[in-house]
């Protein structure tokens, strides 16, 4: 998985300014008009395209975006191009992560894991499947970092991803049941 830093370049209130200040790969420029509008970003695969990513619900799907003003935003879901390049990439903390042959790759966004992997585990239960995105949503945080968390929790066997469909849906392993006795510094 490449990644390319997200270079944040100005706020501006149309479309029409955008353009102008988006040069290199990552470049990013927030359309902000009564709340944010647009992400509009240079292409971090370098195929030199420009792109606006729709952050206003009210004008169809549209994306979340976290810390939208510094150079350390999230974005929400991934963004895949449909035309053009057909990149799929994740913007996280300030960075933007390409999928390429190698999807799996470690992440390292540099978040502290640790105080997030107890909350996250109250959260989920071993009698039914959650999204990462309920969990998130349910403790507003970003839901890069509390999908990050679950898989932790997973490859520590607290916790146990779903397949197929139930993809990003986690569950506390029916074993342990109770979190109160798992130590979370292991
Ligand atoms: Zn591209």
């Amino acid at each position: 998985m490449g990644i390319v830093i997200l270079n944040f370049r100005a706020k501006v209130s149309s479309r029409g300014e955008a353009d102008q200040h988006l040069s290199k790969p990552g470049d990013a420029v927030l359309v902000n008009r009564g709340g944010p509008r647009w992400l509009v970003l240079s292409c971090p695969c370098g195929c030199g395209e420009r792109f606006p990513v729709n952050l206003d619900p009210r004008s169809g799907p549209a994306w979340r975006i976290y810390n939208a003003e510094g150079g350390k935003m999230s974005v929400f879901p991934s963004v895949w191009r449909d035309t053009g390049c057909q990149s799929h990439y994740i913007i996280w903390r300030g960075r933007i992560y390409l999928f390429g042959s190698d999807n799996d790759a470690e992440t390292d966004a540099g978040i502290a894991l640790d105080d997030l992997l107890e909350p996250v585990s109250k959260r989920l239960s071993s009698a039914a499947w959650r999204s990462f995105v309920e969990v998130a949503d349910d403790l507003g945080e970003i839901p890069w970092d509390v999908l990050e968390a679950c898989r932790t929790l997973a490859r520590k066997r607290v916790a146990e991803e779903g397949t197929g469909k139930l993809r990003s849906h986690f569950r506390l392993r029916s074993a342990l049941g109770r979190t109160d006795k798992v130590d979370f510094t292991a």
